[in-house]
């Protein structure tokens, strides 16, 4: 998901709205915006589909007035399986003693289920499905005597990853958990500061980029400034290593590095480790891109763009239904076949996960009568499923699970599959001796099925860790 909040602006919605149209690759299925306004009180308006196609009208806008607001983009991840309802579309509010509260939540919560539980036995009534709704409840629960102690209480109990971007009616909040899983970062526009879950959202309504919250960091933001706690016991810091790959958009600025740069860096380090002869190298668009410059740069393998993508589909991934999306390969990408014809062709793609895409792009590849077709991908082989905020299927269902990369090369008919390996990533991310196996610089555990964080809901239902 995205979030993105902004105080000390007139009119705070409309730039939420930029921002989260600048965050939609991060969710695309519902969006939301909170405001607050001195003389209106709170307003939220929450609806499906995209941001341009929602918050964009006079007749919404006008009814989210005020110079504070938060907003999120939603994806479904694990535990909220199938259509989503309008009600599990945050932000989520919640009036207190003190005032009310928005909350709009990055990540997901390992041990909801069981917090759920304890929260209705002793009287919490739940409006939606979401795991992020735990931490209104124990918000109201909480004996702290101000909304940012009652948080930092509530967050205490919650584990898993957590960026939160949060509004009282005079505060910005933002918070990473203990491990900083997800991005969040500063901004400051004119008098104004700007919370987001990526740069290129602070880039769009033209905000300076100040800083990243720091992981376990918590900011509450006045104005009078910044101030900045840090609640919780301190852990190692492990952000996902796959916002560096695919999730964050290229030309944002992760840790310090731009994301393009890395991805290109992935593709160099790939072509190192498995090099082919070929007379083409050709993205699988748009998320395969970067690391098939690089790749290209590196081997000499001249780049050209043999897949063309229709601009106006959404990911494929994240539609919800199967059926859905098996059809969307091919409503989204088509061969240029006067490319193709008689060709070796390196195609490079972020990921295998189900391996459809990769399946049909080869039969699409073939059928415009490449001469071979062989498989780079800027991540090691996708074998587990992320619990901390990205969608992935159910273990049986990753191609890696259950097959090696041998296997996975028959599979898909391909002339070669190569996945870059785990320190090949880690060096292209800026880890120049590698993956450090006693405490991982990131979490990696889609790739590794070493997790960070026990994820305790899912080990109740059976899953073996
Ligand atoms: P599949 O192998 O399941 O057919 O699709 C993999 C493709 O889905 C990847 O190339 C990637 O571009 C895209 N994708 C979209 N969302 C996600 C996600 O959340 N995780 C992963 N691993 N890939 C995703
Ligand atoms: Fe990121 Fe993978 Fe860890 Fe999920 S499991 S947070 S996708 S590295
Ligand atoms: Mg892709």
């Amino acid at each position: 998901c995205g979030i993105f909040g902004v105080v000390g602006v007139a009119d705070a919605a409309s730039f939420v709205a930029l921002g989260l149209h600048a965050l939609q690759h991060r969710g695309q299925e519902a969006g939301g915006i909170v405001t607050h306004d001195p003389e209106q009180g709170f307003n939220s308006a929450r609806r499906f589909g995209y941001v341009r196609d929602n918050f964009t009208s006079k007749s919404v806008m006008e009814t989210l007035p005020g110079p504070l607001a938060i907003g999120h983009v939603r994806y479904s991840t694990a535990g909220s399986k199938g259509q989503t309802a309008i009600r599990d579309v945050q932000p989520f509010f919640g009036e207190f003693a003190m005032g009310g509260a928005a909350i709009a939540h990055n990540g997901n919560i390992t041990n909801a289920n069981a917090l759920r539980r304890e929260l209705i036995e002793r009287g919490s009534i739940f409006q939606s499905s979401s795991d992020s709704e735990c931490i209104i409840h124990l918000m109201a629960r909480s004996l702290q005597r101000t909304i940012p102690e009652r948080m930092e209480d509530a967050l205490r109990r919650v584990e898993g990853a957590f960026s939160v971007v949060a509004m009282t009616r005079t505060k910005l909040i933002g918070v990473r958990d203990p491990m900083g899983v997800r991005p969040l970062v500063l901004g400051q526009i004119g008098d104004g500061w700007v919370l987001s879950s990526e740069t290129c959202a602070l880039d769009i309504i033209g905000a300076e980029f100040i800083r990243e919250i720091k992981p376990g960091e918590m900011v509450v933001i006045t104005d009078k400034g910044v101030e900045s706690h840090f609640p919780f016991r301190p852990r190692p810091s492990k952000f996902c290593i796959f916002e560096h790959v695919y999730f964050s958009r290229p030309d944002s600025i992760l840790g310090g590095r731009s994301v393009y740069e890395t991805r290109e860096g992935i593709g160099r380090e790939l072509a190192k480790e498995s090099p082919v002869e070929a007379d083409l190298v050709c993205p699988v668009p748009d998320s395969g891109t970067p690391a098939a410059i690089g790749f290209s740069l590196e081997s000499g393998i001249p780049y050209a763009m043999g897949i063309i993508r229709n601009q106006y589909m959404g990911r494929t991934f994240i539609e919800p239904t199967e059926q859905i999306r098996n059809m969307g390969v091919r409503l989204k990408l088509n061969v240029n076949r006067a490319l193709i014809r008689g060709k070796r062709v390196v195609l490079v793609d972020d990921s295998v996960v189900r391996g459809t895409t990769s399946r049909k792009i080869k039969e699409m590849i073939l059928d415009a009568g490449a001469r071979e077709v062989h498989f780079r991908i800027a991540s090691p082989p996708t074998a587990w499923p992320c619990f901390y905020g990205v969608d992935t299927p159910e273990r049986e269902k990753l191609l890696a699970a259950t097959m090696s990369e041998d296997e996975m090369t028959r599979h898909l008919a391909v002339d070669s599959l190569k996945f870059i390996s785990l320190d090949g990533l880690y060096r292209a991310v800026g880890e120049a001796s590698g993956r450090d196996a006693g405490c991982p610089q990131y979490c990696d555990a889609c790739f590794s099925g070493e997790y960070p964080v026990t994820p305790a809901d899912m080990v109740e239902k059976g899953f073996q860790v």
